[in-house]
């Protein structure tokens, strides 16, 4: 069996992620705009000579305490994304060489910055160093989103995981879920990134994601096989004609969001920002009136944003709860982070509306 390099006393870390733009593109192989952030999941590790994965996680109850093959799936908590990887890892290859380690996190859970991809990344590295197990970073973030659907039965894109590996500093990472083909776009460095957490939990996720996956794929057939970033916008009039209301609207949303994709890339390339904020805004009102998957508290989130002085602002996932994303100039961010919140909790008393001031940082690895 062969060992790796792991060394008593290692870190490891995998970022969290945000998503700038290209909402609800990824099922249909469209366009995403990723950032991995500076809030990660830290696994202090080292090989532990047996069979046997042991964690300890500061943030969760209990220990992991599994089959290094992943032959073991324990029935619920944390353990179950842990075994996952180390089952999808078995099956590229990977020897089942076992580790002791200790996870710890500033990532927030269940606010849609991606914490579950942020652990199955950091195990499914430490894992790989442990038996010196060489696999292609969009290998492994494959065989961690595969480890999220074997785990908790969510069938994610794989836009988390691959954001969580491949993120630059100071960069976004524009990501084509159909190819797979991915290459980093610059952010302005006079600007943070603002997360901000409207407190309401993703309650109808499950059903709602599939109901506009169903009917986004009653209009698909107009399309005659495309994918819908190969369709221009101003196709859509004569391409929905014949199409029922609903299905026509949910398809509108994908196709324009995957061009407003490319117009945010090429803004950012030419420092363009005030085009961005004008995308931003056409999205956000895309995922309201053509997708239909945000909340009253999100378009407060991202009015109060406007008038607090962002530079852009949308929300951000998959929406029915989670946060706004902003960009804001680097002077000011503390400012607006404090404005919106202050204006949130004066309209809704009730929720816990919550300000990360963020930066893109490396994708998942070693810290030396
Ligand atoms: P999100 O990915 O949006 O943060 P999820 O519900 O997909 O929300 O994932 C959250 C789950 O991931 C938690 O319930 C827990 O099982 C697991 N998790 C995330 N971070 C940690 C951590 N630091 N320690 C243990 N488990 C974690
Ligand atoms: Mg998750």
């Amino acid at each position: 069996m062969r060992t790796g390099s792991l060394p008593p006393g290692s870190v490891v870390r995998a970022p969290g992620r945000a998503n700038l733009i290209g909402e609800h593109t990824d099922h249909t192989d469209g366009l995403v705009l990723p950032v991995a952030i500076d809030r990660t999941v830290r696994l202090t590790v080292e090989v532990s000579g047996g069979d046997r994965i042991r964690l300890t996680s500061a943030q969760a109850p209990g220990v992991v305490d599994v089959a290094a093959d992943g032959s073991e799936v324990p029935a619920d908590g944390w353990g179950r994304y842990v075994a996952a990887v180390a089952a999808e890892l078995t099956g590229l290859g990977r020897d089942p060489v076992g580790l002791t380690g200790a996870l710890d996190s500033d990532l927030p859970q269940g606010c849609g910055l991606s914490s579950s991809a942020a652990l199955e990344v950091v195990v499914g590295t430490a894992l790989c160093l442990a038996a010196g197990f060489g696999l292609e970073p969009l290998q492994l973030a494959a065989a961690c989103r595969r480890a999220e659907h074997r785990a908790v039965g969510v069938p994610s894109g794989i836009m988390d995981q691959a954001a969580s590996i491949l993120g630059r500093r100071g960069q976004a990472v524009l990501l084509d879920c159909g190819t797979l083909e991915h290459r980093t776009v610059p952010l302005p460095a006079d600007h943070a990134l603002l997360l901000i957490d409207s407190g309401v939990r993703r309650q109808l996720e499950t059903s709602g994601y599939a109901e506009r996956s169903r009917e986004l794929a009653a209009a698909l057939p107009v399309l005659g096989g495309r994918r819908p970033l190969e369709v221009d916008p101003a196709e859509l009039d004569d391409l929905l004609a014949d199409v029922d209301a609903v299905p026509a609207r949910r398809l509108r949303h994908v196709v324009t969001e995957n061009a407003r994709v490319g117009r945010v890339v090429a803004a950012l390339e030419a420092g363009d920002l005030v085009t961005v904020g004008r995308c931003f805004a056409e999205g956000h009102a895309s995922l309201r009136d053509d997708y239909e998957v945000s909340i009253p508290e999100l378009d407060g989130l991202v009015d109060l944003a406007g008038e607090a002085g962002a530079t852009a602002a949308r929300m951000t996932g998959g929406g029915f709860g989670g946060a706004i994303v902003a960009l804001v100039p680097v002077d000011r961010a503390d400012d607006v982070a404090a404005e919106v919140v202050d204006g949130a909790r004066a309209r809704w008393p009730q929720r816990e509306v919550v300000a990360h001031r963020c930066s893109a940082v490396d994708g998942a690895g070693l810290l030396t």
